[in-house]
């Protein structure tokens, strides 16, 4: 931070040139735009690697987040990160297995029980990218809170970076990398000029409760339903997370009204069953989000790259988006510093690995739509067959 500060008033930086203007900025290996999970595990992998990094992030206190659930092969991932030891907090729940309604009207469960790790987790995420930024914090990495990048400015030895801090609070640093880690913004590639390509226009309205203590079992349940399809899963202090996914073209806009929502989510059959456990329940007001399946054009380019939803974002039936944040940083941070160290092929080898992850998420999402046949007439489900 202090580093970071020093940046913004221009003391004790390097001198570099801009056209004729001699600038004071301070210079630092890697900046990466935006402070989510993509941005903090590509911060911790170019720590490990001894390489110095500045996130930039907008939010100074943590808004509201969205996304819960991990599968249970994430634990080895975050112990591959380092971080596992964020999950052993009771604020994080064990996740047994999915329910579904999905394909019939007769619920079916898939249980992790038989896999190496024997349950995925349903996280309180906004504690735990507050866990997250306090590690980050704890090794070193500098954050700049609330401010974005307003423009940048490629030269032969990298990157000069323009910050707004608000108000008259202004600056410039100056790095050898840049990272697009700004969610689905995509703000550092749209900069660039790359483009966002939807595959669909998938939102999420949620909405969390506080239940009356009945004890859900913790499972994630899923439900399928004419305009798309309902989600809940239990989490930490009697809270649970209810989400449902449609078109947005094919919204019921009374569906913002968290009493409309919740009239809905009790016309269903299993997510009803799990709302009607919780007679006494309060509900937040609902927030929409979107939640399309996108890719950019390209992920990574001449000392710069794209990393978790800003690359690739993911459709939330997959419970992949906050593992390809973690896995994608993880092979980021790599990538930069064998690029900074002189490889060629290092971004390519990245490129690689995320663009299968999406080839293989593609194939999955199909499949999964495809098992759904009671409504394809509708559009929802129309247009994922034909995708
Ligand atoms: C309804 C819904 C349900 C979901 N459920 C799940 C789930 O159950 N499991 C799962 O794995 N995933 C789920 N996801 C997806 C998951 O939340 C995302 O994939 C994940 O947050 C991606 O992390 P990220 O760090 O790439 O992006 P983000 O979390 O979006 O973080 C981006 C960061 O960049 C910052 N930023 C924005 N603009 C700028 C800028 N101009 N400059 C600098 N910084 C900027 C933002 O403030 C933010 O901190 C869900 C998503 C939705 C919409």
């Amino acid at each position: 931070m202090r580093e970071a500060r020093k940046a913004l008033h221009g003391h004790g930086a390097s001198d570099v040139h801009s056209g004729a203007t001699n600038v004071k900025m301070a210079h630092i290996p890697v900046v990466i735009a935006g402070g989510g999970i993509a941005g903090m595990a590509v911060a911790l992998s170019l720590i490990n690697r001894g390489i110095a990094c500045l996130i930039i992030e907008p939010e100074i206190t943590l808004n509201a987040r969205i996304g819960e659930t991990i599968p249970p092969s994430a634990t080895s991932l975050l112990a591959r990160c380092g971080i596992d030891h964020l999950l052993i907090d009771p604020a994080h729940l064990p996740c047994y297995g999915n329910q579904f309604v999905w394909g019939s009207s007769k619920p079916y469960e898939k249980s992790f029980f038989s896999q190496i790790n024997p349950h995925g987790w349903h996280l309180d995420r906004p504690f735990f990218e507050k866990q997250l930024r306090t590690h980050c914090v704890s090794r070193g990495i500098e954050w700049l809170p609330g401010h974005r990048i307003t423009h940048i400015d490629q030269h032969l030895d990298g990157w000069h970076i323009s910050l707004d801090g608000g108000g008259n609070i202004a600056g410039k640093v100056s790095c050898s990398f840049l990272v697009d880690a700004t969610g689905r913004q995509a703000r550092i590639a749209r900069m660039l000029g790359r483009k966002r390509r939807r595959l669909d226009a998938l939102i999420g309205i949620s909405t969390q409760l506080t239940t009356d203590g009945t004890a859900v079992p913790h499972y994630t349940y899923i439900e399928a339903v004419a305009n798309g399809w309902w989600y809940a899963a239990p989490l930490a202090n009697k809270r649970l997370s209810v989400v449902y996914m449609t078109d947005n073209d094919l919204i019921d806009k009374e569906l913002t009204s968290t009493s409309h929502f919740l009239r809905c989510a009790r016309e269903t059959s299993l997510i009803s069953d799990i709302i009607k456990r919780n007679l006494s329940a309060n509900a937040e007001e609902t927030t929409l989000r979107p939640a399309s399946t996108t890719a950019l054009d390209e992920q990574t380019g001449d000392r710069w790259l794209a990393v978790g939803d800003a690359a690739y974002a993911f459709d939330p039936i997959s419970s992949y988006g906050i593992m390809s944040a973690l896995e994608g940083g993880y092979y980021a941070g790599h990538a930069i510093a064998d690029t900074l160290a002189g490889s060629t092929e290092a971004l390519t080898a990245y490129d690689v690995i995320i663009s299968q992850a999406f080839a293989i998420y593609l194939k999955m999402h199909s499949e999964q739509y495809a098992a759904e046949r009671r409504w394809e007439a509708m559009p929802f489900w129309g247009r994922r067959r034909i995708r």
